[in-house]
């Protein structure tokens, strides 16, 4: 200020010590005026430097100013740099924010007071089928058509979450999307959504599962209890109550592998993988398999199935042995089962040209239509009801084969045609192959 005032004195003195010179009195005062007006003039000429730069606020110029101006502009650029500063790390601290939310595998939006979509993350926008960027600003009862939606969010009590129809990753798999809306602020909305399809899948499986099985045991139970009744309530001959015994104990064995099925499956899904742990030889495997086939075959057909057991090189395989033969055990058992007396069925490891080795049961029997094909391994599917009954199947086999297949890193595999046998198929990977080496 003292500066300010020391330039103005001497604009003034200057101006009046010329007046002084070249006149009189009233000169030196009408040169103090001017000196005056001129030293306004350039004051105000820096004072509007300064205002243009601070229009701009561009800190990387300099304007040319003096005395307090120079001041001021010094002050007020200090005060822009840490102004600068601190939108620069409350906008990566946003960044980072919006980085973890984008991030997140629930789906996230934001809503404005009238329920206008603020911001959306990817999440979200794949499992409602918004567009993040053009959506914005969109209301979302405009996007989201479900009516259980429109209720929800129109009643105001979101302290339940629902569920709606979603965008699947395949349109033609329909997703489940469970949404929940949380207030905040000024009647401002986030929104969570989650992708609970496959949540939905397992409790529809689980439930279809346990009335399955129900099923499967209600059916022997109830023929069971009839006879037990019977028995205790009607005097019966000694050859009916032989009969009747007889039927009750195959009820009970229909039970028992129902539940010796149910067992294997149970440890399969819950034991650890076989690692690459002991080698067995093929014909090892082989040998008790087809034995137990054809005592099988000699039981249930007349004549009895020609078995045919193909062998090619000796190698072995490395797995669980147990496993392994309940799966073979499966197949060979089937193909007796569902293959018409006297039919023949060929059977065998063999080394395919790529290294995996393929155990293989090939039957001339009814063969499998191609709609069944892909569902064979669900669990209690079966095309021929009546037959696997009669047979005492429990719909179990192929799923327990499919399992150990696929626990030993290997493939299961079907072809078939109506009318012309079928083959199936287990096939190990080569890190599961070795030849055996001859002594
Ligand atoms: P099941 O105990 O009923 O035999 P599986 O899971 O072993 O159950 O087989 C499922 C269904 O596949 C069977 O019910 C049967 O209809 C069909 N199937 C299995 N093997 C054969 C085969 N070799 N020939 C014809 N159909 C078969």
């Amino acid at each position: 200020m003292t500066q300010r005032l020391m330039e103005l004195l001497l604009f003034v003195a200057l101006a009046s010590a010329w007046g002084l010179m070249h006149a009189s009195a009233g000169w030196a005062v009408a040169g103090a005026l001017a000196g005056a007006l001129l030293w306004s003039l350039l004051d105000g000429l820096r004072a509007r430097r300064l205002l243009k730069w601070l229009a701009t606020a561009d800190t990387s110029q300099t304007p040319k100013l003096r005395g307090m101006w120079a001041e001021l502009y010094v002050r007020s650029q200090k005060v822009l740099k840490n102004l600068e500063r601190k939108i620069q790390s409350s906008d990566a601290r946003l960044a980072n924010f919006l980085a973890a939310i984008q991030a997140s595998p629930n789906g996230v939006i934001l809503l404005d007071a009238d329920g206008r979509i603020e911001w959306v993350n990817l999440t979200a926008a794949h499992q409602l089928g918004f567009d993040q960027q053009k959506d914005v600003g969109q209301y979302i009862q405009n996007l989201v058509r479900s009516p259980i939606f429109k209720t929800y969010i129109s009643g105001g009590d979101f302290s339940t979450e629902i569920q709606i129809g979603g965008i699947g990753a395949r349109p033609s798999v329909p997703s489940k999307i469970s949404v929940q809306i949380h207030p905040y602020g000024h009647k401002r909305k986030l929104m969570l959504t989650r992708d609970v399809t496959a949540v939905e899948l397992a409790d529809t499986m689980r439930r279809d599962f346990v009335a399955n099985v129900s099923h499967e045991i209600r059916t022997p139970l109830t023929v069971l209890s009839g006879f037990v009744e019977t028995l205790q309530h009607i005097p019966v001959t000694e050859t009916d109550r032989n009969i009747y015994l007889g039927m009750m104990s195959q009820q009970a064995q229909r039970m028992q592998m129902l539940v010796s099925d149910l067992l294997t499956l149970s440890r399969l899904e819950g034991s650890p993988a076989p690692g690459p742990g002991d080698w067995i030889d093929t014909d090892e495997l082989m040998a008790p398999a087809v034995e137990e086939t054809r005592a099988l075959s000699t039981v249930i057909a007349q004549p009895p199935h020609e078995i045919t057991q193909v062998a090619e090189t000796a190698f072995s395989i490395s797995g669980n042995k147990s496993e392994l033969h309940s799966a073979m055990s499966n197949l060979l058992s089937n193909a007796v089962r569902y293959t018409p007396a006297g039919g023949s069925i060929r059977t065998g490891w063999h080394l395919r040209p790529d290294g995996w080795a393929e155990f293989f049961v090939e039957d001339s029997g009814p063969g499998i239509a191609a709609e069944h094909l892909p569902r064979l391994t669900e669990r209690f599917y079966r095309v021929d009801r009546s037959r696997s009954r009669e047979t005492g199947g429990t719909g179990l086999g192929l799923a327990i084969v499919k399992h150990v297949a696929q626990r030993h890193g290997g493939q299961f595999n079907v072809t078939s045609k109506t009318g012309q046998g079928s083959t199936f198929s287990i096939a190990l990977p080569p890190s599961r192959v070795r030849e055996n080496i001859p002594s």
